[in-house]
């Protein structure tokens, strides 16, 4: 499986979309007037594609593999309106990619009869470079730690046992439902701040050899993080002050860090020994051990043909971009 896997999604347009942007897709390529390159991805959903269809092309995969032990992260990358939150959580007809891969989990498990798993989830935003867990409402600006025994993490999170998808979705409403508190403009407060959903999946090996040993792989613990970006507009472009703006160099850093990240990785940084900016933002240093080493990758770049902007995370040029 290739490590970072990059894809787009189109969304329909609605009848509030107003505006229509020049730039075309033809099979695996975004050309747009006047740029000399075209922006080559692998794979490009349209506009009928259903959730599913994206889930199955890579997450699936993703998800397989983390049961096996090796951490993986899903982002969903795009400006505000381009379909983010559709693709990640869903809707009642279309299930998001979470759900989707919940209830994969919970399956792929169930089959597992040499092992026996224990499943956690968490739920955090971050938000101006502070993280809050979306499990604990009173759990905030939490701080992320390094130790030899547990690696990177953030202290004091919620990490609630879980032993159902229902109950999993069951902790998201209730995580997203107190999100609303004292905010007007839901719409709005999530387009700027990253929200990661995680799972933790730790599973040990059941069977024994003559002796009563159990094997030497006896216990595996493995990260998935499902991760809704901010917007990917820039600040500047909006004509930000205040808060705003302190908000839009927040979003343009993280994202910005996490483009030459995922340069830099795809590059093959680590293992030629150079440094890869994991440290630059809080988003990318608590994915880091879900992102370098063995780690699956992918990113689904939304978009649609109502922003004129598009932004889209390509591995060619390596960092989010405006390209209008
Ligand atoms: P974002 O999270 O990127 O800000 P949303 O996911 O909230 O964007 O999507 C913006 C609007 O477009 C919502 O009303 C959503 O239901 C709709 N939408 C997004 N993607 C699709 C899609 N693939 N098919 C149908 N409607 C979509
Ligand atoms: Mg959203």
């Amino acid at each position: 499986m290739e490590r970072i896997h990059v894809s787009v999604r189109t969304r329909p347009l609605s009848p509030e979309d107003t505006t229509t942007s020049p730039w075309r897709i033809s099979g695996k390529s975004i050309f747009i007037p006047n740029q000399p390159s075209k922006f080559e991805f692998d794979r490009i959903f349209r506009e009928d594609s259903k959730t599913e269809e994206v889930y199955r092309a890579r997450t699936e995969d993703i998800v397989a593999a983390a049961v096996r032990g090796f951490n993986g992260t899903v982002f969903a990358y795009g400006q505000t309106n381009s379909g983010k939150t559709f693709t990640m959580r869903g809707s009642s007809t279309d299930p998001g990619v979470i759900p989707l891969a919940v209830h994969d989990l919970f399956g792929i498990i169930q089959e597992e009869m040499n092992r026996e798993f224990l499943l956690r989830m968490s739920y955090m935003e971050i938000y101006n470079e502070e993280i809050n867990d979306l499990l604990v409402p009173e759990h905030r600006k939490l701080q992320i730690h390094e130790s030899l025994e547990r690696g990177i993490f953030v202290a004091g999170l919620r990490e609630e046992i879980v032993a159902s998808p229902e109950q999993v979705l069951e902790l998201m409403e209730f995580g997203e439902s107190h999100r609303h508190i004292g905010e007007t403009n839901m719409n709005l407060y999530s387009s700027r701040s990253h929200t990661i959903f995680r799972m933790i999946i730790e599973s040990r090996d059941k069977t024994e050899d003559e002796n009563g040993n159990s094997s030497c792989d006896a216990v595996r613990v493995s990260v998935l993080n499902l991760v809704d970006l901010a917007g990917s507009e820039r600040a500047a472009k909006t004509g930000a002050e205040g808060v705003r703006l302190k908000e839009g160099s927040h979003i343009n850093k993280s994202l910005m860090t996490l483009g030459t990240v995922i340069k830099k990785l795809s590059e093959g940084a680590e293992n030629q020994g150079s440094h890869v900016p994991y440290r630059d933002s809080k988003l990318t240093r608590i994915l880091q051990p879900a992102l370098g080493g063995n780690a699956n990758t992918a990113i689904i770049c939304n978009v649609t043909l109502a922003q004129y902007g598009l932004t889209i995370l390509t591995r060619i040029r390596g960092h989010a971009r405006d390209l209008w």
